[in-house]
């Protein structure tokens, strides 16, 4: 179904706001208006939760997470980057795998599962897009994520 992808982007800061200010985290955004957007919305509010809070689980106190969406040409590209502990250089590779956690000793008390990026990758996927990621220890994590616009003929 057609929707503003703008408006789930803003739903998404909402219902995250409790938790990032209980754990003294920012949410910066940077999202244009009235992004119409033809896809699963219920899929991808799922994406987003899964994204936003792992960037609020792996970053600590003072720390920002950043939520951007803008239209490029025919796609749209959002960019989802906090400033928390990073991933090791050799498990980026892996980290879309199932079942897939890094530092297992620095997670394990976090709980999870290891499922949610591959389900991530695999929404995205359904949309026909492409999701990255960069990141660098102690600096932090950068999500992108490319999904094809469709031409809204009426
Ligand atoms: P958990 O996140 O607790 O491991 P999960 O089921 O949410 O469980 P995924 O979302 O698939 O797991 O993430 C896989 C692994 O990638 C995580 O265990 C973590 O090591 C790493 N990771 C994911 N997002 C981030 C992030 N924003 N910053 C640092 N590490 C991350």
């Amino acid at each position: 179904h057609w929707f503003f992808f703008d408006e789930l982007l803003r739903l998404i800061i909402e219902q995250f706001a409790p938790i990032a200010e209980m754990k003294d985290i920012l949410i910066e955004d940077n999202i244009e208006d009235k992004l119409q957007y033809f896809g699963d919305k219920n899929r991808l509010h799922q994406l987003f939760v899964i994204l936003v809070d792992n960037a609020l689980k792996y970053t600590s106190a003072k720390g920002r997470v950043n939520i951007s969406c803008k239209k490029e040409g025919s796609l749209l590209r959002i960019v989802i980057f906090d400033t928390g502990v990073g991933i090791p250089e050799s498990d980026l590779p892996f980290v879309f795998d199932r079942f897939y956690r890094s530092d297992k000793s620095r997670t394990r008390e976090e709980g999870g599962t290891g499922l949610g990026l591959s389900i991530a990758k695999w929404i995205v996927e359904a949309h026909r897009g492409h999701i990255t990621v960069e990141s660098k220890l102690v600096e932090g994590t950068r999500f992108t994520i490319k999904l094809p616009l469709k031409e809204r003929l009426n």
